[in-house]
């Protein structure tokens, strides 16, 4: 790999924007198919939400993006090609939250200690959003059966009609908030559908071992997005800030301070928001700037407390600790295989992440390992290291896990999401099909923007507006 101002001036059949999974997959399946790429990069890495700790001994653990399932064949099958494999999560002993004013210790998906009416009313949601989800196409969400009615509320508002009793609002907000990286109130009930289905469904998405989060990478996944950009050394340029795209009759120009590339085409494939930061000459069509203007990531700090062992395991516990109001959702047993260091990683979601990063960071420390001592005992107040990533201040990525929809935006706009628009084409894991929002939609995104490119060339002169007829039928 080399740095952009190596050549300044660049020629391409194809530049692809960001070398995330889904820009570095574009570009493999481009460069595969004998098209010459230039995959201009703003940070001196690879792999933007998806980043390593080195943890010493060759041992690494993600500071952003990590889990997958049973379900997540295109992240999987990516791993095995580049000789990445997963590893079971560790998922043993009981699991510990604090909702409604206490702290239970419990196995299954949710505390079964708690009142019968709470428990039989979180089960009855989780059922009616489960059906519910399974209506809206992920290809397609804007399309789903009462679309407008599922786009003209938010998740909040549905909890308040369907869900009777405080507690099992209150747990169903803190999953929310671990899942999704916002707070039900500020989400589309119809963005909360389509991500559990494009993610395999909502109880798939909350559980760990018959869930999404079942495995880990081996190596860490951000090992995925460096292997893959060994393969892409040529093309790869970093420190490449893309602040504008021109689009001229016969090619299209990107530039940013210092260099400056031609190609015939372009996949944008940076989080969504970060999109309509760019430039463009022209000016983009309305429907897809009011997209972006509408579209916001996520709230989200990762926190990993590092200790010489993991000593939760001994005392019976799994090490996932989650509260409705503490400083962070969830905390999950992220050690390394075989269990040394031990490792915890605390998701600052949602409303948590809004609340912490207004403090100092030491701040952010003492309130993290206070709350992973009150659930867990002393010895996890002394860490031998505590890393934090936040995600909100990173200039090239602004939020995660990903972008969101509150109400009315998928009915309006949604088809803008994917539709080129002249010779851009458009990737990143918010125009993904399968698992859209996680690293699975990532791929899928650049193989599709890939398929966009190869069947243009092969004489299908107009794709974007064949996408957009379907606006407006939602
Ligand atoms: C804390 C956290 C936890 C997560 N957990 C999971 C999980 O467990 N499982 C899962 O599947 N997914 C998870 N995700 C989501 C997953 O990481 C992302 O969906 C995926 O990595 C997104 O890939 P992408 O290529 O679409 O975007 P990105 O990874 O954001 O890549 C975009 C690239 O574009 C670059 N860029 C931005 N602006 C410019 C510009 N102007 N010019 C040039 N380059 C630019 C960025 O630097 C970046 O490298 C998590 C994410 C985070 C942050």
């Amino acid at each position: 790999m080399r740095h952009v101002t190596d050549e300044p001036r660049m020629e391409a059949d194809v530049v692809v924007v960001g070398a995330g999974l889904a820009g570095l997959t574009a570009a493999r399946e481009l460069t595969a198919a004998g098209w010459t790429v230039r995959l201009l990069e703003a940070r001196d890495r690879v792999g933007g939400r998806l980043k390593g700790l080195d943890l010493g001994d060759g041992k690494a653990a993600d500071l952003g993006g990590e889990y997958f399932g049973d379900k997540s064949t295109l992240i999987a099958e990516l791993g095995r090609s580049l000789g990445v494999e997963g590893f079971r999560t560790y998922d043993e002993g009981r699991r510990l939250t604090f909702v409604g004013g206490r702290r239970h210790a419990y196995t299954g998906l949710f505390p079964w200690r708690l009142a019968p009416a709470t428990l039989a009313d979180f089960g009855q949601a989780v059922l009616r959003i489960e059906r519910l989800c399974r209506t809206v196409p992920p290809e397609a969400p804007w399309l789903a059966p009462g679309a407008k009615e599922l786009d003209s509320q938010t998740f909040w508002s549905w909890c308040r009609r369907n869900v009777a009793t405080p507690t099992a609002r209150e747990f169903l907000s803190m999953v929310t908030e671990a899942a999704y990286c916002a707070s039900p109130a500020d989400l589309s009930l119809l963005h909360v559908l389509y991500y559990a289905n494009a993610s395999g469904g909502f109880r798939y998405l909350l559980e760990i071992s018959r869930g999404i989060q079942r495995y880990r990478f081996e190596g860490g996944a951000h090992s995925i997005p460096q292997k893959l950009a060994a393969t892409l050394t040529d093309e790869t340029r970093l420190g490449a800030v893309v602040r504008r795209i021109e689009q001229r009759a016969d090619s299209v120009v990107v530039s940013g301070p210092g260099f400056e590339a031609r190609a015939r085409w372009v996949v944008v494939a940076v989080p969504l928001t970060l999109s309509g930061r760019i430039e463009y000459a022209p000016a983009l069509p309305g429907y897809r700037d009011q997209l972006t203007q509408r579209m916001p990531a996520g709230a989200a700090l990762k926190c990993l407390a590092i200790y010489d062992e993991p000593f939760w395991r001994a005392d019976g516990f799994s090490g996932q600790v989650t509260t409705s109001d503490g400083p962070f959702r969830v905390a999950l047993d992220t050690s390394p295989p075989g269990g040394s260091p031990g490792v915890l990683s605390a998701f600052v979601t949602g409303s948590a992440a809004r609340e912490l990063t207004r403090l100092p960071a030491p701040d952010r420390r003492t309130a993290v390992l206070g709350a992973l001592t009150r659930a867990l005992g002393p010895r996890a107040a002394k860490p031998a290291d505590f890393v934090e990533q936040n995600w909100l201040d990173e200039e090239f990525t602004r939020g995660c896990y990903h972008g969101f929809a509150p109400p009315g935006v998928y009915t309006s706009y949604g088809p803008a999401l994917r539709a080129p628009i002249g010779r851009i084409h458009w990737a990143g894991t918010e125009t993904g099909v399968h698992q859209m929002g996680s690293m699975g939609g990532a791929v899928d995104s650049g193989l599709r923007a890939a398929r966009e490119l190869f069947a243009r060339a092969a004489g299908d002169r107009d794709p974007g507006a064949a996408i957009l007829g379907a606006v407006g039928r939602g």
